[in-house]
Order: C-alpha cells, then structure tokens, then sequence
C-alpha cells in the first residue's frame, strides 16, 4: 500500500491495548509527511512504542481554526497528513470535524483508516439490539441538564448509547435511573480492552447500586447502554408526546398530566394516563 500526496488520512489508534493498532494505520503514520495529534505529549509514547518518527503536530478544539488553515494549506500543497485523536476514531466525540469538512469542501481526499472505536467495542459485547442504536456522545454536565436530555429519550426504541468519565459516571447512573425509570436494562462497560475491562449488566437500580457500593466500579472510562423502550410502550407514544408528559408529571398529579399532555400534542388522554401510571410503578 502506498500514501497518496494531498490526502487526509483519519486513523483510529488504540482505545487501551496496543494490540489494536492496525498494521495499517501503523504503515500510514511512519509515512505521512505530519501526524497531527489531539495532544502531542499523549501520542507521543504510543508513536515511540512503534517506532514512528513521523513529525507531530497539535490539533485540538482550542487551535482548531488556526491549525485547520496551516493543515488545509500542506494539504493543497501535496503533503499527506493522518489525523489521530488520544484514543480510538478521530471526531467520534474527539476534534477533527471542522477539518475533515473543510478538506470535503475543497476537493481533498479524505481517506478513513478505521480500527478502534468505545461505542463500537461496547456495542459489539453488551448482548443489546446492535441493528440499529442511537450514540449520544457525553451526557450534559449538570444533573438538571442530564435528566431533560435522558428524558428526550425515554421513548426510544434503539439500543441508546452513552460516553461518561469517572467524575460523573455515578451522577449519570442515578439520573439515568430517575428519567428512564429504575427497572430499565442498561449495561455499563469500563476500561475496554484494557487490564481491568468490566462489563455489568442489569436494571438501573442495579447498576447504581453495585458502583455505589464499590468504588472502583467509579474509576476510568465508560459507555453506558440504554436497553430500548420495548415495543409496547415505544408504540403508544411519540418521543416528543412522551417527553411532554414526563416534564408535567414532574409538576403536577398524573390525571392533570395526562390532560394537559393531552391538549399541547393531540395524544388521547386516557393513553397517557396509563401510560404515567405504568412510568410511576417504574415499568
Ligand atoms: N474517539 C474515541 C472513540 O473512538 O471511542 C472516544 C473519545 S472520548 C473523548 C473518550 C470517551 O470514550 C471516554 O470518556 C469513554 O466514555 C469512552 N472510552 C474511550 N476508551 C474507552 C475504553 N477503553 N473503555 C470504555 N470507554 C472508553
């Protein structure tokens, strides 16, 4: 395989295991003319580790704009450049979108070498319907923030798909629990592919429970999986009729609720009615 001149290349590297470089990608960063890095002191020890010597520059969402110009500009002048983030695929909530729309604006190839990926790798073992899923990146940072995003979703029948950190993976599991309800199936992976790669699967409220009650269940890096609103339920109300109702029942009594929901969007009352008691038992 030979590099292209004036091609962006998007590599995946490893999300843990170095193992998961792929030869490819390993070929294409020893021969691009520049590697451009999320964080070139965090690349820098797994470039060593193969011994690719390729120049390293920086381009993260903070340079975004004045290194996207530089890139733009070697790029229109022939040089190749492979773009990497810290870990696994590139603008998978990782920088390099702006880039790789820019070079789609102005004619420059952009060529994927694709390998490691966390909602990928989460997906492909949480035992959860994978035909078709919903990845919705980081959940919001504030508790009020989550809960109105979780309660969006509540009605939708994909697998749903979450990225967390340490510092908030307790406060997303427990308002996960209070938008989707404490009985919906979720599985929570940690660490994957790495030493200590968990997987725990089970209602919210066992989720919950386990990393309460153990703290290193708290440490490093997460997805969260949101088993579907099951059929029956997904069927009797539209995502944005469910989300109504939810944001009244935290206000008002279920039979006021369901009327007031039942006015803004149309849905027949008594359904929503049943619908909130079903929630209410947490079903
Ligand atoms: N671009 C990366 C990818 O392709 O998956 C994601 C980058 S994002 C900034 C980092 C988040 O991805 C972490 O907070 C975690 O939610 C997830 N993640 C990355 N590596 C992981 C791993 N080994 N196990 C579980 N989750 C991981």
């Amino acid at each position: 395989m030979s590099i292209e001149s004036g091609v962006l290349y998007v590599v995946a590297t490893p999300i843990g295991n170095l193992g998961d470089l792929t030869p490819r990608a390993e070929l294409v960063l020893k021969s691009v003319d520049l590697i451009a890095a999320e964080d070139t002191r965090h690349s820098r020890p797994l470039l060593q580790h193969f011994g690719i010597h390729t120049p390293l520059s920086a381009y993260h969402e903070h340079n975004e704009r004045q290194a996207l110009e530089k890139m733009i500009g070697r790029l229109e002048q022939g040089e190749s450049i492979a773009l990497i983030s810290d870990a696994g695929t590139p603008l998978i909530s990782d920088p390099g979108f702006p880039l790789v729309r820019e070079c789609q604006n102005r004619g420059i190839r952009v060529c994927p070498v694709p390998g490691a990926c966390a909602v990928v790798a989460a997906l492909s073992v949480a035992g959860l319907p994978t035909d078709r899923f919903v990845f919705e990146g980081f959940p919001a940072r504030t508790s009020a923030a989550r809960i109105k995003q979780f309660e969006a979703l509540v009605a939708e029948p994909r697998t749903l798909v979450f990225y967390e950190s340490s510092h908030r993976v307790l406060a997303t599991v427990s308002d996960m629990a209070v938008a989707f309800g404490e009985q919906r199936f979720a599985v929570l992976t940690r660490e994957l592919t790495k030493t200590y790669e968990t997987l725990l699967s089970g209602t919210l409220a066992d989720l919950k429970r386990i990393i309460e009650q153990d703290p290193m269940q708290q440490k490093g890096e997460f997805v969260i999986l949101i088993a579907g609103c099951a059929p029956e339920e997904a069927d009797s109300l539209a995502p944005e009729v469910a989300r109504t109702l939810h944001i009244l029942l935290e206000e008002m009594p279920v039979k006021r609720a369901a009327a007031l929901t039942a006015k803004l969007t149309g849905e027949r009352k008594n359904r929503l009615y049943d619908q909130a008691l079903l929630w209410q038992k947490g079903k």
